[in-house]
């Protein structure tokens, strides 16, 4: 069955090369998209989505701001959530892994890169 993921990104352009990653590596995806955190949080429907995989920088709603909405949603704090950052900062990543995010990519990242963190997350 598809993984239904929801891609997080305020760039189109980088939502269709997740998309683009994940088929790559050998996922079969069912894909929601969304452009910042609001748009995400109205059509995250935890029923359904599996697995988040979110930008950091975003207008209106940022990445972190959407995980701690998420973590603090007793319906929705199951879901696993991968961050997407551009800096590989230590100090950055503790703080998503303190606010609930269960692992991280930095960008530019590989096909194979996003599989493995996809196959971990998935399997905790
Ligand atoms: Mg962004």
């Amino acid at each position: 069955m598809a993984l239904k993921v929801m891609i997080v990104d305020d760039s189109l352009v980088m939502r269709k090369l997740v998309l683009k990653s994940l088929r790559a590596a050998g996922i079969d995806i069912d894909p929601i998209e969304a452009s910042d955190g609001i748009e995400a949080l109205k059509k995250l429907d935890p029923k359904t989505v599996q697995l988040i995989i979110s930008d950091w920088n975003m207008p209106r709603m940022d990445g972190l701001s959407f995980v701690k909405k998420v973590r603090g949603d007793k319906k929705k704090k199951h879901i696993p959530i991968i961050m997407l950052t551009t800096e590989g900062s230590m100090a950055k990543f503790e703080e998503a892994l303190d606010n609930g995010v269960d692992d991280y990519v930095t960008k530019p990242f590989t096909p194979d890169k996003l599989k493995k963190k996809v196959d971990k997350v998935i399997n905790k």
